[in-house]
């Protein structure tokens, strides 16, 4: 009997990932992340600005008063939130023949954000986890469970000579380098719909646990010895991912069709006529626009504007980049004034084109909160070491930053009874 040391594989590297990451350094169990983009942080992205201090969030934004551990977090790494700025008149442009009206005393809810941008979140968790148990601009393809251990397909974007630089060996296929890396737990922290469509052997056919089962497949219990596993059989685990493909294909990943636009200004001129920098438009393409600012008592700022872009993402893949912000520039004129086009740097991003974040139905469909139910296939996802932690996957705040803090701290908490 050999005792193994307990390892978990994190596929994704979204603030769920990182979260479980960070938890698990805490107690010393080892891991690794893998995650397909060059940078950690996923749905959480930050472009520069100006000033070297300040990003442009092009993901979320919104920390909300009643999302309380997100809160406890952000103060616990020592960030702090700021009130989004709401002080003055919103504007309102209900049809391209009329003038935009003023709105006096709309009292939005309260709505807080990082100062300095939502990827110090990520930023601040990642300086707590060493960087050698992060792999970058690696993508798993397939994961196979071999009744001990979950085998991943990763394949690497980066390394032509075909070593990653942790220095694992590859091989090379078809100018791809792949290699398998084993895991005795495994978190999924990618959305459920990437998991259905892309992580798989067959990657038309949806999700497929590549597994194994001998009459005496060895598991790992808690003390670390070897026994058969007992309870599952290919026929139930079969029954099992049969159900998780479909139930992750019904799930939509929140937010994952919306495009997002933000420039930047030298000067808040809005503020400075007594405008919130709030605007709601039945015109468009932006339908809701906020002030996307930061500034310190030091004098160190960045002022700046975002919007959602309203369009679906079918018509959006109609226009070039060029000509979404244009579009999008000279509404701001329409409604705040001339002074809008006097601008510093345009961002734009559309996270309906993102293949690590959005699938075609995700494409096709308008914002819908997800849900999905995992309690009937709860116990044998344990006994598999199997864990889904993107926010997607909460039972509360499922598809919010606070939904992926909380579905990290249960997948640990599972982790934990194992490992310990
Ligand atoms: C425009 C926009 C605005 C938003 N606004 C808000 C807001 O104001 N407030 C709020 O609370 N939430 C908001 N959200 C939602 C918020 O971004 C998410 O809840 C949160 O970031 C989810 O984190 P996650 O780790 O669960 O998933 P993700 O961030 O989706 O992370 C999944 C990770 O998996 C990686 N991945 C996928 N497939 C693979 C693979 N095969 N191999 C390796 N890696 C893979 C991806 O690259 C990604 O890094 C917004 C989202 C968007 C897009």
């Amino acid at each position: 009997m050999k005792k193994i040391q307990p390892k978990v594989g994190i596929i994704g590297g979204g603030l769920a990932g990182v979260y479980t990451a960070y938890l698990l350094a805490q107690h010393n169990v080892t891991f690794e992340i893998i995650e397909a983009k060059p940078i950690l942080g996923g749905r959480i992205c930050g472009e520069d600005t100006n000033s070297p201090d300040y990003k442009i969030d092009l993901g979320p934004s919104w920390i909300f008063p009643h999302q309380q551990e997100i809160q406890k977090l952000v103060s616990n790494l020592g960030l702090r939130l700021v009130e989004q700025y709401s002080s003055g008149d919103a504007i309102f442009q209900r049809n391209a023949k009329e003038q935009p009206e003023k709105v006096s005393g709309i009292a939005p809810p309260t709505m807080y954000r990082i100062f300095g941008g939502t990827t110090r979140l990520i930023t601040s968790l990642a300086q707590n986890i060493n960087e050698q148990n992060t792999t970058l601009s690696t993508k798993a393809n397939s994961f196979q469970y071999d009744g001990q251990y979950w085998n991943v397909e990763i394949e690497n974007n980066n390394s032509p000579c075909g070593l990653q630089g942790n220095g694992r060996s590859t091989d090379i296929h078809d100018d791809l380098s792949t290699s398998t890396v084993l895991f005795e737990h495994l978190v999924i922290a990618a959305p459920p719909r990437v998991i259905a469509h892309k992580l798989s052997f067959r990657q038309t056919s949806g999700l497929t646990f590549k597994h194994q089962w001998g009459e005496n497949t060895p598991s790992i219990h808690s003390d670390g010895q070897s026994e058969p596993m007992s309870g599952l059989n290919t026929n139930s685990v079969d029954t099992i991912l049969e159900a998780l493909s479909k139930k992750f294909e019904q799930t939509p990943t929140w937010m994952a069709a919306q495009a997002k636009f933000a420039v930047t200004y030298k000067a808040p001129f809005w503020r400075e006529h007594g405008l919130s920098g709030q605007a709601f438009s039945h015109v468009g393409p932006l339908g809701e626009i906020h002030d996307a600012s930061f500034e310190d008592n030091d004098g160190n700022s960045v002022f700046a504007l975002f919007g959602f872009v309203g369009i679906p993402f079918v018509h959006r893949q109609q226009a070039s980049i060029e000509q979404i912000k244009n579009a999008c520039l000279s509404q701001l004129s329409s409604i705040f004034g001339p002074k809008a086009s006097e601008h510093q740097q345009t961002y734009y991003k559309d996270w309906g084109s993102d293949p690590l974040i959005a699938n075609s139905l995700d494409q096709k469909q308008g914002p819908m909160h997800p849900h999905i139910d995992l309690v009937s296939e709860q116990a044998q996802l344990k006994q598999l070491k199997l864990y889904f932690a993107t926010s997607e996957f909460s039972e509360s705040e499922a598809g919010y930053m606070e939904g992926a803090i909380l579905t990290a701290r249960q997948t640990v908490e599972k982790i934990l009874l194992t490992v310990k």
